[in-house]
């Protein structure tokens, strides 16, 4: 099966990697819309969040935990915690991901939700979010 997040998953392609449990990992999103903008997936292939009844529950310790990691160390005001789920609604990768995308107060609201911010350095933001404490 060819999928790209597998790869990831199996480290057959790099990706900064932010948290990792026994269901999950979590990593930077290539193309972040906000600083931090972290994709939190299944370490087994589903392929999207409707196709299995149980997939959902099994990433949500890992999706609460990498939310609580990203608000703390990027000081986040909040945070939008995102499933497209099919290709209509946006979905590109087929393989289970929750996006979750800190947000900061200068830009506030669903519609800047999208408004990618141009000027993030992934390494930096990466480095700050696994700096040991
Ligand atoms: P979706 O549209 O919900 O399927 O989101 C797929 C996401 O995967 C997009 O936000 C992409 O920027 C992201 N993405 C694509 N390739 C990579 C990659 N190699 N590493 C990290 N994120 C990626
Ligand atoms: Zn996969």
């Amino acid at each position: 099966m060819d999928c790209l997040f597998c790869a990831i998953i199996a480290g057959e392609i790099p990706s900064r990697q932010v948290y990792a449990d026994d269901a999950a990992v979590a990593f930077l999103d290539i193309s972040p819309w906000h600083a931090g903008h972290t994709l939190v997936v299944p370490r087994r292939h589903v392929a999207d969040a409707l196709s299995q009844p149980e997939a959902l529950s099994e990433i949500a310790p890992a999706i609460n935990a990498t939310a609580r990691l990203l608000t703390e160390r990027l000081e986040a005001a909040g945070m939008n915690i995102l499933i497209n789920s099919g290709a209509v609604s946006g979905q590109e990768v087929f393989h289970l991901h929750a996006h979750l995308i800190p947000r900061y107060a200068d830009h506030p609201g669903m519609a800047a939700l999208m408004e990618r911010d141009s000027d993030i350095d992934l390494d930096a933001v990466h480095q700050r979010i696994i700096a040991q404490a």
